[in-house]
């Protein structure tokens, strides 16, 4: 049966999705004459654009993380409720969350986007990608579990596809993924391992159009490559990957089609709307864009529905400059606020402007004191630049919640390099141990020490290692 929770009173807001979006919306509602319901299938906020450092051992998922609770507890205003939605009856203005309804005033839709493998979704469980916790402790795993194999490798090829990482896709998430990777193989964990030197480690980053970080200034990019070439990783542009199966890759550049063969593949590259967009098509018959991105209206609500707003990465907002805002946390965070204060006047028989992205620019960390950012006016790049990303990612992570111990964690590893959230876990991880463990063939073999091996700064080119195929 479906049991209604009793209307609230003056003006009842629902917010779906307590990230980027959701967030500052409940943010800058908290002193306004609303009720608001913040509704989210997980109870903390997850700061993303620090996934990739759970996924190499530099933080920890709690540190990342800030309950939605304590975020809003002083905020008499807001009650937040765990739960997934998956409906909404825009006619009722009810949304749908388990058995029961709430019913909305105002409602506001944030929940983000989720991976896109541009169709071949069998490509996921090879190459996973990183957007929720779990996502990044899978990446961790699958990162130290393939060092811990290689040191027990004493096949050759199969120690160097252990030791082979490839990263598809060279946004901000992929290059900074890359940056990690190349710290953690050729500095953090050099001294951790007897029977493989880590410097053998290849790291490749495959990139379709034809610069890493293409939302930056060309000389940015520039920048950003050759940085990561210094820090050993082979970046490949204008490379188009064609098929991705267990431990092998292939990839077309031009009209070369090559594979490579690795055990550790990390998909970087699409989006795609979340679940929720379709269901919002499916009930109000709103135009969903390629991604599943809702089509907003200048205000960001949606056609036909004055009362329904659409934000973040869900939505497409292209009443600026023709062309879809970006999908990152200053959009979403702005449009919380203004559809908040859109709220707020329209409760005094008023309005505002329609909405304008204020572009605060975007940045990339590439290693230890290496970052680009790039502010349209200003270019940064090197420690000035590393200093000033330092300085944004502290302030927003304290703005909600207190992550101090964040900055020591990062003092610490900036001093030692030791990155010390390198938990292998997960019930794969057991499994894998006990394979180990009943092999004593492998046993056997890991006491005949591998051939020496090749320093990253000594490798050949990696077109001369890898199988080279024309179709
Ligand atoms: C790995 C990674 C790195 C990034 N790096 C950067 C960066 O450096 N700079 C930058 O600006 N941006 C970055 N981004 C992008 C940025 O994180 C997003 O643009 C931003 O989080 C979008 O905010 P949002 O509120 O739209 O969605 P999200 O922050 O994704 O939040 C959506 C919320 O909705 C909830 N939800 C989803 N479906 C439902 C449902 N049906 N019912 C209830 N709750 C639901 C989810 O649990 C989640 O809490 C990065 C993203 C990723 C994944």
């Amino acid at each position: 049966m479906v049991v209604s929770l009793e209307k609230n009173v003056p003006h009842q807001v629902v917010i779906i999705g307590g990230g980027f979006g959701g967030l500052y919306t409940a943010k800058t509602l908290k002193k306004a004459n609303v009720n608001v319901t913040l509704i989210d299938k997980r109870n903390f906020h997850l700061f993303q654009p620090l996934l990739y450092q759970v996924a190499t051992g530099t933080l920890s998922p709690a540190d990342i993380s800030s309950p939605l609770r304590v975020v809003f507890r002083k905020s008499k205003n807001t009650q937040v409720l765990l739960g997934e939605v998956n409906d909404i009856d825009p006619e009722t203005q009810e949304v749908i969350l388990g058995d029961r309804t709430i019913p909305y005033d105002t409602l506001v839709i944030a929940t983000g986007a989720n991976h896109s493998y541009f169709g071949k979704d069998n490509w996921k469980k090879f190459a996973p990608g990183l957007k929720t916790v779990e996502d990044a402790i899978e990446m961790r795993r699958r990162i130290f579990s393939a060092f811990e194999a290689a040191e027990k490798e004493t096949n050759p090829e199969l120690r160097r596809a252990w030791l082979t990482f490839v990263i598809v896709g060279a946004g901000p998430t992929g290059v900074e993924l890359a940056g990690a990777l190349s710290e953690l193989a050729y500095k953090t964990l050099k001294e951790d391992f007897r029977n493989i030197d880590t410097e053998e480690t290849q790291i490749l980053l495959l990139q379709g159009g034809d610069r890493i970080l293409p939302h930056m200034a060309p000389q940015l990019s520039e920048v950003g490559k050759v940085s990561l070439q210094k820090l050993g990783v082979v970046v490949k542009t204008n490379t188009r990957v064609t098929n991705i199966e267990n431990d092998l890759v292939t990839f077309k550049q031009g009209d070369k089609v090559q594979e490579i063969a690795s055990k550790t593949i990390l998909w970087a590259a699409g989006v795609k709307g979340s679940a929720m967009g379709q269901v919002l098509a499916n009930r109000t018959g709103v135009e969903c864009d390629r991604s599943g991105r809702v089509i907003v209206e200048p205000d960001l609500t949606i056609k036909g529905y004055k009362n329904i707003f659409v934000i973040g990465d869900l939505g497409n907002f292209s009443h600026q400059d023709g062309k879809p805002l970006p999908g990152v946390a200053p959009v979403a965070k702005q449009e919380g606020e203004y559809v908040a204060k859109l709220i707020q006047k329209r409760l005094q028989g008023q309005t505002l402007p329609q909405f304008r992205y204020n572009d605060v620019g975007s940045l990339a960390m590439i290693g230890k004191n290496l970052a680009v950012v790039d502010l349209g006016f200003i270019k940064l790049q090197g420690f000035l630049a590393w200093i000033f990303w330092l300085v944004v990612h502290i302030y927003f992570l304290i703005e909600f919640d207190t992550k101090l111990l964040v900055v020591f964690q990062w003092a610490w590893n900036y001093i030692t390099r030791s990155r010390r959230s390198r938990l292998i876990t997960g019930r794969e991880a057991l499994e894998e141990a006990k394979t180990v463990n009943n092999s004593t063939n492998l046993v056997t073999k890991i006491a005949n020490p591998p051939t020496q091996p090749t320093p990253h700064s000594k490798l050949q080119s990696y077109t001369a290692d890898i199988k080279a195929a024309t179709y």
